[in-house]
C-alpha cells in the first residue's frame, strides 16, 4: 500500500457549489471549499444569518387562528 500524500493535481476534484450550484473545486488550494469562491461563501452565510434574525425578530401571532382555551378537554 503505498499511497501518494503529495498535492498532485488528482488529488483535486470537482464538488457542487452550495451556493451557486456551480463546480467548485475541492482541494486544499481552495479555502472556500466546499464553496467555489469566497463571494459565495459569504452569499451562503449572508442568506442563512438573514433567514435566521428573520425568524427570531418574526415574533408569533397569538390567538389569530389558535381556538379558545375553553374548547380545549383535558385527558
Ligand atoms: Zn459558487
Amino acid at each position: 500500500m503505498a499511497f501518494v500524500t503529495s498535492d498532485s493535481p488528482r488529488s483535486a476534484r470537482t464538488v457542487t457549489c452550495p451556493a451557486c450550484k456551480g463546480p467548485s473545486l475541492f482541494h486544499p488550494d481552495n479555502r472556500w471549499r466546499p464553496f467555489c469562491s469566497q463571494r459565495c461563501r459569504t452569499l451562503d452565510l449572508g442568506a442563512w444569518a438573514s433567514e435566521s434574525y428573520r425568524v427570531a425578530s418574526e415574533a408569533p401571532e397569538p390567538s389569530s387562528d389558535a381556538p379558545p382555551d375553553s374548547d380545549r378537554q383535558t385527558h
